[in-house]
C-alpha cells in the first residue's frame, strides 16, 4: 500500500489504460478522481466498484479535457474534497486518422486541446499545492508518436511531442520542489482508442481489420505483442514511488522494441 495516504486525479479513466492507472492507484491506498465520458450508470459503476474493491474514496469528474475552466474547477474541487492532490495523470486522449489534405480543422484543434492543452491546464493548476507541500508526481500518458511520427496522424503526433516537451519543461520548474514530471510512452495497447481507429485505417490505406492488426499495428512492434493497460498501471505505480524520486523529465518508453528500431 505505497499511495496510502495520496490523492490523485487520473484524466480519462472512464476507460482503458486510464481506468487500468486509477484502479493500481487505489490498490496501492490512493483516493483517486476519475474522469472522462461514457454511460452515466456504467461509469458509477466503476466508481463504486474502486471504493468498494480497495477501501479508499473514489470520486468522479465529468469535466471536458477540451475546456480550460472546467479542467480548472476539476482539480479544485479535487483538493477541496480529498484535501490534496498529489498525484496527476494526464491521460485523457482521443485520435483522429486522415491524410493531412483531408484532416478537418476542427478535428486539429479537439486534439490538441484534448491531448496537449489539457495537461497545461491541469498541471497549471495542480504544479502550486504540489509545491506548498513538497511533493507531487506528475504523469502524463504520451505515446511511441511522443518519439516517432506515422503517417495520417498528424495531430496525434504533433500532440504527443508536445506532451514530451512540456514535460520537460516543467519538470525542470518543480525539481527542487520534490515534484517529479514524466510521461510514460506505450506502443500500441489494446483498448477502445486502438479498437476505434482501426476502421478508418483500413480505408486509409485500403487494407482488410487483419492486415490493419498485423501489418500496420503490430508491424511496428518487435515483440509482436500489444501493451497490457496493467503493465502502463505498473510502470505509473513505480512512478510515484520513492524509488522513483530521482526520474524527472523522463520519457519513458514501454513499446515491445518500437522506438529501438
Ligand atoms: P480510451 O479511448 O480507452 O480512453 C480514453 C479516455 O479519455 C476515456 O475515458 C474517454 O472518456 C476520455 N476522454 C476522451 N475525451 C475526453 C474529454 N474531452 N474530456 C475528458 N475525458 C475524455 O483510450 P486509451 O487507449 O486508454 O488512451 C488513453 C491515453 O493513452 C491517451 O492519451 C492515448 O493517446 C494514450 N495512448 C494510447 C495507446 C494505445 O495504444 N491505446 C498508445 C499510446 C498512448
Amino acid at each position: 500500500m505505497s499511495l496510502k495516504t495520496r490523492n490523485a486525479i487520473v484524466t480519462g479513466s472512464t476507460s482503458g489504460i486510464g481506468l487500468a492507472i486509477a484502479r493500481a492507484f487505489a490498490a496501492e491506498g490512493a483516493n483517486v478522481t476519475i474522469n472522462g465520458f461514457g454511460d452515466a450508470a456504467a461509469i458509477e459503476k466503476e466508481r463504486a466498484g474502486i471504493e468498494a474493491d480497495f477501501s479508499v474514496r473514489c470520486r468522479y469528474s465529468a469535466a471536458d479535457m477540451s475546456k480550460a475552466a472546467e479542467i480548472d474547477a476539476m482539480v479544485k474541487e479535487a483538493e477541496a474534497a480529498f484535501g490534496s492532490v498529489d498525484i496527476l495523470v494526464n491521460n485523457a486522449g482521443i485520435q483522429f486518422v486522415s491524410p493531412i489534405e483531408n484532416f478537418p480543422p476542427e478535428k486539429w484543434d479537439q486534439i490538441i486541446a484534448i491531448n496537449l492543452s489539457s495537461a497545461f491546464h491541469a498541471m497549471r493548476a495542480a504544479v502550486p499545492g504540489m509545491k506548498a507541500r513538497k511533493w507531487g508526481r506528475i504523469i502524463s500518458t504520451a505515446s511511441a508518436h511522443s518519439l516517432v511520427a506515422s503517417p495520417f496522424k498528424s495531430a496525434y503526433v504533433a500532440a504527443k511531442h508536445g506532451i514530451a516537451g512540456l514535460t520537460k519543461t516543467v519538470a525542470l520548474e518543480v525539481a527542487t520542489d520534490g515534484v517529479t514530471v514524466n510521461c510514460i510512452s506505450p506502443g500500441y495497447v489494446w483498448t477502445p482508442l486502438v479498437e476505434k481507429q482501426i476502421p478508418d485505417t483500413m480505408k486509409a490505406r485500403n487494407m482488410t481489420k487483419e492486415q490493419v492488426i498485423n501489418e500496420v499495428l503490430l508491424d511496428a512492434q518487435p515483440t509482436k505483442q500489444f501493451v497490457t493497460v496493467e503493465q502502463v498501471a505498473a510502470l505509473a505505480v513505480f512512478l510515484c514511488s520513492d524509488a522513483a524520486s530521482q526520474m524527472t523529465g523522463s520519457n519513458i518508453s514501454m513499446d515491445g522494441g518500437w522506438t529501438a528500431a
